[in-house]
């Protein structure tokens, strides 16, 4: 039987970086993978979706190519096979890469099931065959799988989850996004630039529920002028299946697409990993149960990632798994959630840190926000990019900053200059007083800092 001193189940972007991490530190070190290595992050998440993203970027702009008086001779086309068989390259290369990195820093990779035999014992199932091996320390880093809804089930063919849409057979014609978080938004995005008839059900106030409204705003109106069709606050009360989906809504409306997508979150996947033989505990929502420290309540085993559902992001998995090996080396360290920048590659895009105004407010904190629209600023009329806002929150007693939201060009970049600056406690004015390059969109962060007192030099504004 094999022996590791840190053993890692699930090689997403926990996963993988707790594996380097911990072979770089010089111990025994091993990461079980039952598919395909790199998680759902680089095989059908975050990478393949980007890479999407940036084929309906380029559709968009040839599109708009006049405007940059460029002449393109000839039809402009772009087709689904072509999106996907990109975002394939890229996948594929991005693995080579993951691999190679992780092999050479000494980690040995295990492919198959991994399942608790007790606290120290994992046997791995693989093509029929059994291996048992011995961790002093083990991670569970299994990650997530899409929630479905109990009266639409996934079948793969009309009703969609995240991962068929990266590997349909065909553009539909129309499709209905059910939920409009972040995923659906960035599936509604690619598949309306495409040319597919795209539908949004949410049933919050607003799409993107967790972000700033005003940032929604602007989203939520640059999807209608794309024609996508938005309804909110709209609850489902029934759906059936035909040639087509048809939803019923609660106001009696009936809303039918060649396929839909439902995007309504993500369940902690733990399925055959054998917990019951741990004495892990989990929390009624489904999730792991850990302390701030990454450690379950068995002290041998840490969990982290989108299994313990924390904001279900790639960087504050990885940001866990760095944080449960050094604990599972001997030391103390707490995980710090106080700054986490977050995106959605939408078109526009979205950057966003920290509170949302409205957040804040029902906190009880006394806000002040400065806000200044991209075009405002030369560099998005030289660009082309003129769409968008970004906005600052502080807290009116301190002038420190609390969250920041930007929408726009550059706005997934741009938000890790606020994020610094939150992390270093800095107030607006300080931000504000730091000389940003021009013309540059870092302008707009400079103009929002500078508009928490008033002081935006582009806003029109009469001597006092
Ligand atoms: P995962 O990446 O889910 O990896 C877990 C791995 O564990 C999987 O490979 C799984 O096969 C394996 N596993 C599970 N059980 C076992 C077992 N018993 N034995 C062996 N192996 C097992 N996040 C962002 O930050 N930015 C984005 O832009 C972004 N875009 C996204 C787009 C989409 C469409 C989706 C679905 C997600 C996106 N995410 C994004 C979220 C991000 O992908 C996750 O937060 C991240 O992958 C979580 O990492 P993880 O390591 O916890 O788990």
């Amino acid at each position: 039987m094999d022996r590791y001193e840190i053993a890692i189940i699930g090689s997403g972007p926990a996963g993988y970086v707790g594996a380097i991490k911990a072979a770089r530190a010089g111990v025994p070190t091993c990461i079980i993978e039952k598919g395909e290595f790199g998680g759902v992050c680089l095989n059908i998440g975050c990478i393949p979706t980007k890479a999407m993203v940036a084929s309906a970027k380029m559709l968009r702009n040839a599109r708009r190519s006049s405007e940059f008086s460029v002449k393109i001779d000839g039809a402009i086309s772009a087709s689904l096979e072509d999106f996907y068989r990109r975002k394939d390259r890229i996948v594929e290369v991005e693995k080579k890469g993951l691999i190679n990195l992780v092999e050479s820093s000494g980690a040995v990779i295990k492919k198959g099931h991994a399942s608790f035999l007790d606290n120290n014992t994992i046997k791995i199932t693989s093509d029929g065959s059994e291996e048992i091996i011995h961790a002093k320390n083990i991670v569970i880093a299994t990650g997530s799988k899409p929630a479905a809804l109990p009266f639409l089930p996934f079948d793969g063919v009309k009703v969609l989850s995240s991962d068929n849409m990266l590997n349909l057979d065909k553009l539909p014609k129309s499709l209905l996004v059910i939920g409009g978080g972040y995923i659906g938004c960035e599936f509604a995005s690619i598949f309306s630039a495409l040319g597919t008839k795209v539908t949004i059900v949410e049933a919050l106030p607003h799409i993107l529920p967790n972000m700033d409204g005003d940032i929604a705003k602007v989203l939520d109106r640059e999807f209608r002028k794309e024609k996508i069709e938005i309804h909110t606050n709209s609850k489902i009360v029934g759906a059936k299946i035909s040639d087509v989906v048809t939803i019923t809504l609660e106001d009696g409306t009936d809303i039918s697409a060649e396929m839909a997508l439902v995007s309504i979150g993500r369940r902690a996947l733990i399925d055959g990993l054998g917990l019951e033989n741990t004495g892990v505990s989990m929390l009624p929502q489904g999730i792991i149960k850990v302390n701030n420290q990454m450690r379950t309540n068995v002290p041998n085993i840490f969990a982290v990632g989108d299994v313990i559902g924390n904001p279900m992001l790639a960087h504050v998995a990885s940001a866990e798994c760095k944080v449960a090996i050094a604990n599972a080396l001997g030391n103390h360290f707490i995980m710090d959630y106080s700054v986490i920048p977050s995106g959605v590659f939408t078109y526009p895009e979205i950057g966003s840190v920290g509170l949302t105004e409205n957040a804040a407010r029902q906190m009880g904190m006394d806000v002040k926000v400065g806000s200044i629209q991209l075009r405002k600023i030369g560099i998005s009329h030289a660009s082309g990019e003129i769409i968008g806002l970004a906005k600052i929150v502080t807290d009116a007693i301190s002038d420190k900053i609390v969250g920041a939201h930007i929408i726009g060009e550059r706005a997934t970049d741009l938000i890790h200059e606020i994020a610094a600056a939150m992390f270093q406690g800095m107030t607006s004015s300080m931000l504000g007083r730091m000389i940003h390059s021009h013309p540059s969109f870092s302008e707009v962060i400079a103009e929002a800092a500078q508009d928490v007192s008033g002081e935006a030099i582009y806003e029109t504004r009469k001597a006092a």
